[in-house]
């Protein structure tokens, strides 16, 4: 079969190749992939300056769906033909502190699918059975790829962060997470306010149809004097930096009330200079989070079934896998939110 193959470490090094169809062994399951999204991470793979474990030879991919088609030895509780997606965690080591108390996400040896265990950007891919979640009748296979950059945002906001209603929540960056992360604040109950530039435009526009009707151009609006007047001078109450840029990190930390919240997802290329007294003299509180927790899985497909979050309008661009390359390419220049490949085409 023809996967996206990352053949070696070093910038660049993609290209489709011939690799063995895989089949499962014992405990796990064989996915015949029906959708697979182009992630931030996956160009980091390409241009090889991620800071995560990546092996290659490897197929890539890791946001994907599809339906079971081959089961290995022992699993009983799943079928053929069964709508799935997967974690993407295929292994942790069980030891480290962070897997012994319940957050096997932040795992520094967490071997993920498409970084060291071969992935979905082919027409299989096979996992643990424990790693899989069915896919709602709601959700077709397109969102069901978008699970996993929701559970992301779920992480973050349901579990690191706490929204209570009629907050005032920022969201900064109106790419595939911010518009991910905005909808999760809404259904949570805040009001949410959605930051972008000139160049977002487009985003933007996806936003208004999102019901994220509050949006901002840090560029030509007066973002400050638009969040201090929708909150008695005091600041957001949650401010989720998802752009990874260093501007937009410096405006959360002005934008945060005293005592407020400050989050970060986005990834900024490098290091970057912050005015951390700000820390201080607010009693910020700041914290980030890292990849997704089975519950978060859970809850994410839960409100995609429910139509509390919409995925769907997100996914911008459906392309054969034959076409990654243009893929990745829109992706990057951000003229697509999300890419989906579609293997086997
Ligand atoms: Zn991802
Ligand atoms: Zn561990």
């Amino acid at each position: 079969m023809q996967g996206l193959l990352k053949e070696e470490p070093g910038p660049g090094h993609v290209r489709l190749a011939e690799v063995p169809e895989p089949h499962p062994g014992p405990g796990q399951v064989r996915i015949a992939v029906q959708a697979a999204g182009i992630c931030g991470s996956d160009l980091h793979i390409l241009h090889d300056d991620i800071k995560l474990l990546v092996r290659p030879p490897v197929v890539m991919g890791h946001e994907f769906s599809g339906y079971i088609d081959e089961l290995g030895a022992g699993v009983t509780d799943w079928k053929m033909g069964d709508r799935v997606t997967a974690e993407t965690a295929v292994r942790t080591c069980g030891r480290c502190l962070s897997c012994r108390t319940g957050s096997p996400n932040r795992c520094s040896q967490k071997e993920i699918i498409g970084y060291i265990h071969d992935g979905a950007f082919a027409p299989y891919t096979v996992v643990y059975a424990e790693r899989l979640h069915r896919l709602p009748d709601e959700v077709d296979y397109v969102s069901g790829a978008m699970t996993e950059p929701l559970a992301c945002c779920v992480r973050l906001l349901c579990d690191m962060t706490v929204i209570r209603p009629h907050d005032l929540v920022v969201v900064a960056g109106p790419g595939a997470i911010g518009l991910l992360c905005a909808q999760v604040a809404k259904a949570a109950g805040a009001r949410v306010c959605l930051v972008g530039t000139s160049v977002d435009a487009d985003r933007l526009h996806v936003a208004a149809g999102l019901g994220l009707t509050w949006t901002l151009r840090a560029d030509q609006d007066d973002v400050a004097a638009a969040i201090m007047d929708a909150s008695d001078g005091e600041g957001a109450d949650v401010y989720v930096e998802a752009s990874g840029a260093p501007a937009a990190a410096r405006m959360g930390l002005e934008l945060t009330r005293r005592n407020g919240q400050y989050a970060q997802i986005g990834l900024a290329g490098g290091a970057f200079p912050l005015d951390l007294s700000l820390l201080a003299y607010k009693e910020l509180r700041m914290v980030g989070s890292l990849g997704q927790t089975a519950p978060g899985w859970t809850r994410a497909l839960g409100m995609m079934a429910s139509g509390q979050v919409q995925v769907r309008p997100l996914a911008t661009h459906v392309l054969p896998l034959s076409r990654w390359d243009e893929g990745f390419r829109l992706f990057e220049s951000k003229e697509g939110i999300k890419v989906i490949l579609i293997p086997g085409q």
